[in-house]
């Protein structure tokens, strides 16, 4: 990459949690739904989109795990839950009247492409939402990671980071302490120090080692998606 990136390409990281609505498992069409209209209406004002979507909402490697299952095998659960995810984003989108290809990191020819890096650029180009599914295909890593590297990998600008229910990041949890300061801007070093969680340190680094930008905000407040592209002071700017 060439630093700053292409300045209207950018990586969506959505998590599964966000994909359940208010219930917490499974898929809230409602909600997907929502997202699709706010991507499409990004891509009609000519940005490249890419998305990475979590499995949150299915499983998740690591809490298997304490429940007695090898982490492996429960990992490779989480990363085929992420594909449940993307076949219903990817629904919506094309009903929004864009075109939308599906990579996965684990070959399922019949759902998906697989993971191409130079094919998924082509499709941006092309003016298609690309929706990179089955995280990185490998144990042990989590979306947040995978949606870093496939944001370098394809030149992406900056690591969009929608959360779920918190408009950026804070000094502690909001929902339990009324007094919680947001940042406005944080540099990498801070997060790591301060343990911030606003995505996992494996993550993190990666951004920071390759001077990926990180912007945390509020995924389903209405116009938001096309706030974080246009560079609008919402949420938090994670960066060097
Ligand atoms: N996962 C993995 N490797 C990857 C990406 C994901 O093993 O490269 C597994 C891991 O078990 C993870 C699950 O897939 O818990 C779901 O992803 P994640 O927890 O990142 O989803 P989110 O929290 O964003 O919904």
């Amino acid at each position: 990459g060439s630093g700053a990136g292409r300045r209207r390409r950018f990586l969506l990281k959505l998590s599964g949690e966000a994909f359940a609505g208010g219930g917490g498992l499974g898929v809230d069409p409602d909600v997907v739904h929502a997202i699709a209209r706010e991507v499409a209406a990004v891509v009609a004002d000519g940005y490249e989109i890419a998305l990475v979507v979590g499995g949150g909402n299915f499983f998740r490697g690591a809490e298997l795990q304490q429940r007695g299952m090898d982490r492996a095998r429960s990992d490779y659960m989480g990363m085929l839950g992420t594909v449940m995810n993307c076949l219903a984003l990817q629904d919506f989108l094309e009903k929004e009247g864009v075109e939308t290809r599906v990579q996965t990191a684990i070959t399922m020819g019949q759902v998906a492409e697989p993971y191409i890096p130079l094919r998924a650029v082509r499709h941006l180009e092309k003016g298609r939402v690309v929706i990179f599914g089955a995280g990185m295909g490998m144990p042990y890593f989590s979306t947040d990671t995978t949606a870093a590297q496939r944001a370098l990998e394809i030149d992406a600008s900056a690591m969009l980071m929608g959360k779920n229910g918190v408009d950026g990041v804070y000094d502690s949890d909001p929902k339990l302490n009324p007094a919680a300061v947001k940042f406005d801007a944080l540099e990498y070093g801070e997060v790591i120090a301060r343990d911030l969680r606003v995505a996992d340190l494996t993550a993190i680094t990666l951004c920071q080692d390759n001077k990926l930008p990180i912007l945390v905000f509020e995924l389903l407040a209405e116009g938001n998606i096309a706030r974080a592209v246009k560079g609008e002071k919402i949420g938090t700017l994670v960066n060097t």
